[in-house]
């Protein structure tokens, strides 16, 4: 009995090339064994594809099947042996038997999805989420594989480089999808489409994380068994401090110390920032302790918004180790002092004598 392969694409006998190559790949994919463990339906269906894909792919044989019809390559010619097949119709009716120039099915499958590759953007990939249901296209669900588990890492990087942001190289050991098989499995792979494999990651850290932040990065965990969909991998920041900046939320504090005549006659004091130093002005009378505000020279906002400020600490420095002529110097000078120029003191010493009364009077 003929077999009319025009019908088993369901393409018209006028159909393209194209046509007739999207009929298969469509159809193909549907009926694959590996979307269908066990179904002896869509097996024999995938094989009636791929032998009617053979044939009407090729102009010559295409010719010689509108001619003659399928009989023209079954015929004698089946008995030569070689059957790809096995030795009874695969088909069960007992009609003809497909003579061994019938490629491999699965041969044919990837031969027309192998070329989708480059142009398309990883082909093969994309093939296998359509098989199996991958991420993008979840709608189909795989009854063998299972999905790959997540994987945690964690990375060490400078105060500057989390402020800033940075570009990072991971290696991992993970599994990986089989190259062997593309995930089908295979003996390589103990028949789980996955190996272990040493894996350079690219990670791209953003400017604002913080110590403690984790960035995840989707379909770079455990590859899934038979093709089945990756985990995701998180990568857990820790960041090294720093010697000038402490950081709070976005905003950043940074100690300045500065002696006492800027502390009492003001001045302008060099200040570390995020992009370079800066002259700050200190007002005359600053005390110790005192923070003066730099606004958006803080740590940029993860997630967009602007910028913290900047939080200049004063600390004014007590003179150490003094020789003998710093220290009359001193002396003469604080012995000028008046009750006008140290009011503190001089209210401190008021309470004092008041206290002192009190007790007197009792
Ligand atoms: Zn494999």
């Amino acid at each position: 009995m003929a077999v009319d392969f025009y019908s088993t694409l369901g393409v018209a006998r006028t159909a393209t090339a194209d046509e007739i190559k999207k009929a298969y790949r469509k159809l193909a994919i549907q009926y694959h064994p590996d979307r269908n463990p066990g179904d002896k339906e869509a097996e024999k269906k995938f094989k009636e594809l791929s032998q009617a894909y053979e044939v009407l792919s090729d102009e010559k044989k295409r010719a010689q099947y509108d001619q003659f019809g399928s009989d023209f390559f079954t015929g004698s010619s089946a008995r030569q042996g070689g059957n790809p097949f096995g030795n009874g119709n695969p088909f069960g009716g007992g009609q003809y038997q497909w003579s061994g120039n019938f490629s491999d099915p699965r041969d044919i499958f990837s031969q027309v999805f192998g070329n989708m590759g480059g142009g398309m953007g990883g082909g093969q990939s994309d093939i296998f989420e359509q098989l199996f249901g991958g991420g993008r296209s979840g709608h189909c669900r795989r009854s063998q594989g299972s999905k790959g588990s997540d994987l945690t890492t964690n990375i060490e990087i400078t105060f500057h480089e989390a402020v800033h942001g940075t570009d990072k190289k991971l290696r991992l050991s993970k599994f990986d999808i089989c190259s062997n098989c593309a995930g089908r499995g295979c003996a390589n792979c103990s028949s789980t489409g996955r190996v272990k494999v040493s894996k350079e990651i690219k990670v791209h850290i953003p400017q604002g994380v913080n110590n403690g932040s984790r960035l995840r990065i989707a379909r770079e965990g455990e590859a899934g068994t038979m093709g089945a969909a990756p985990g995701d991998l998180y990568v857990v920041i820790s960041v090294l401090p720093d010697d000038l900046f402490r950081r709070e939320e976005n905003d950043l504090i940074c100690e300045v110390p500065i002696d006492l005549a800027t502390s009492v006659n003001g001045g302008i004091v060099e200040v570390p920032t995020l992009e370079g130093t800066t002259k700050m002005k200190i007002p005359a009378g600053t005390r110790n302790g005192t923070s003066l505000r730099l606004r958006g020279k803080g740590v940029p906002a993860l997630k967009g918004g602007g910028k913290g400020d900047l939080f200049v600490r004063i600390l004014v420095e007590v003179p150490a180790n003094l020789n003998k002529q710093q220290k009359d110097l001193l002396k003469y000078f604080t012995d000028s002092l008046t009750e006008g120029n140290m009011p503190e003191m001089a209210a401190f010493a008021f309470k004092m004598k008041e206290r002192a009364s009190k007790e007197e009077g009792k």
